[in-house]
């Protein structure tokens, strides 16, 4: 039966939400008129709404709640955390056992020498603190000038003003005057989309050496990083081909630049290792970090930082904090999290069993007439609906038409399931088991049949000219 959660009706909390709520990333007109889904409660990963409804959350709810829904674990170390020191700073030569304890936990996890993290509270704090990590090391190295930062096309690196300009997304600089000075965009490794002609190591190899192109152009001495997820999730979870990562580890190192992961989506098991650095052999010098650390259950993000790198902005004051930074609460639900992930073996788990099995079912969905390519590392996947897929055509009507019309039909399925431009994604938990995932591509393939049909019905299925 059914569980009403919430005390009022649906249609009263949509009105409310609609009249005082500014929704990020949304079109708040349109949403209004339509009213926005109510979610009231969630387990492992189900989702309940308002309407007694259960969604299974293929996105693990923004790509955060890896551990899945309801440890009450988390809680619990929350509640104790707040009776024993809600608060404090780690300003002015404090510290405190939270922060002390997730710091040195995050360092033996972490690869190589990256053993320093300065916190914050989110992905985009942390990729601000980059800039200036990366700025300021150079200058303490006696090279000010070199503050280029070079990042890709349709990169995500969150939404304040400095990391919506470390990353790639068009549509978020044209509103605001975006990007600040000093930041260079290079193309993205998306062969389905971008790669004409070429093999796909041959793109590969051509969007890496785009990289030392840039270094060329703008001049060896004034760049100071580089800035890449290891998979770009947010831009449809493009894999880059084989030949890609070699070649830009080969050009940072012959240029000395810094190369900074951004692992907020790829950290924490959602590649099967701890870090997708991990998974796809990439030696960073900085680690942007979020999301997977809490699981989401407490807003959490920050930067490991390498034994050189630290040393160097440990000689002098770092001008530069957030109130929140290692928030004892955030860090006590951080350790929590972390011990479960490690002490019920859920990365492994996810690299030697849920990974490969996601993988073949996913897969499966590229015989699908509306699928193109069908990609996944670890548990992100992504596919790209085309009308030919001999010619990996987009479709004529605008990029995100048929995508959405997909979306729609994976909510009216009780999957939720996002899309980007005209790729759908997925990032389930990482604790999601072999019957959730039968389900969970039952429900895609559903969605898939119900888009192709209303493309049809409304001739939507031409191929852009
Ligand atoms: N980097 C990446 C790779 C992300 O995917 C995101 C969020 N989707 C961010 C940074 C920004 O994180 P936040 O939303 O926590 O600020």
């Amino acid at each position: 039966m059914n569980k009403i959660t919430n005390h009022m009706p649906t249609a009263e909390l949509q009105r409310l939400d609609a009249a005082h709520h500014m929704h990020p990333f949304t079109a708040q007109g349109a949403l209004g008129e339509k009213g926005a889904r109510v979610i009231t409660g969630a387990s492992g990963v189900w989702l309940t709404d308002s309407e007694g409804r259960r969604i299974l959350d293929g996105m693990a709810g923004l790509w955060c709640v890896n551990l899945g829904y309801g440890r009450e674990e988390l809680a619990d170390a929350a509640y104790r955390q707040m009776k024993e020191l809600p608060y404090y700073n780690t300003f002015f030569q404090t510290t405190h056992v939270p922060v002390v304890a997730l710091a040195a936990r995050i360092a033996e996890l972490a690869p190589g020498d990256l053993n320093h993290v300065f916190f914050a509270s989110s992905g985009s704090e942390a990729n601000d603190t980059n800039i200036r990590l990366v700025r300021h090391y150079w200058a303490m190295k006696g090279q000010p000038q070199r503050d280029t930062i070079i990042s890709r096309r349709n990169a995500y690196h969150g939404s304040s003003i400095g990391s919506a300009s470390l990353g790639g997304m068009a549509p978020m600089h044209a509103q605001g005057g975006l990007p600040i000075p000093g930041i260079h965009h290079i193309g993205q490794p998306n062969w389905w989309a971008e790669g004409g002609d070429m093999t796909p190591e041959e793109f590969g190899l051509a969007r890496a050496r785009e990289l030392e192109e840039a270094i060329e152009r703008i001049g060896p001495d004034r760049v100071g990083a580089f800035i890449a997820e290891p998979v770009q999730g947010a831009g449809g979870v493009i894999v880059a081909p084989e030949t890609y990562w070699p070649e830009i580890q080969r050009i940072v190192r012959k240029y000395g630049i810094l190369l900074i992961a951004d692992e907020v989506i790829c950290g924490f098991g959602r590649t099967g290792n701890w870090f997708g650095s991990q998974t796809l052999d990439i030696r960073p010098d900085i680690m942007t970090i979020a999301k997977g650390l809490s699981s989401g259950y407490q807003p959490i993000g920050g930067s490991i930082v390498s034994d050189e790198v630290a040393g160097m902005i440990g000689r002098d004051e770092f001008n530069h904090g957030y109130t929140y930074s290692g928030h004892p609460v955030a860090c006590a639900v951080a350790l929590e999290n972390l011990r479960i992930l490690d002490e019920e073996g859920i990365v492994d788990r996810v690299r030697e069993h849920t990974a490969p099995y996601l993988k073949s079912r996913w897969e499966s969905l590229a015989d699908h007439p509306l699928v193109g390519e069908a990609k996944i590392v670890g548990l992100m996947g992504s596919i790209a609906l085309t009308p030919d897929k001999a010619t990996r055509a987009a479709f004529a009507a605008d990029a995100g038409t048929v995508g959405f019309v997909c979306r729609e039909r994976c909510f009216a399925n009780d999957l939720v399931m996002r899309h980007v431009g005209d790729r759908m994604v997925i990032s389930p938990p990482l604790v999601i088991s072999d019957e959730e995932i039968d389900e969970l591509i039952l429900r895609a393939r559903r969605a898939l049949d119900e888009t192709h049909d209303r493309l049809r019905a409304e001739g939507l299925m031409e191929a852009a000219a």
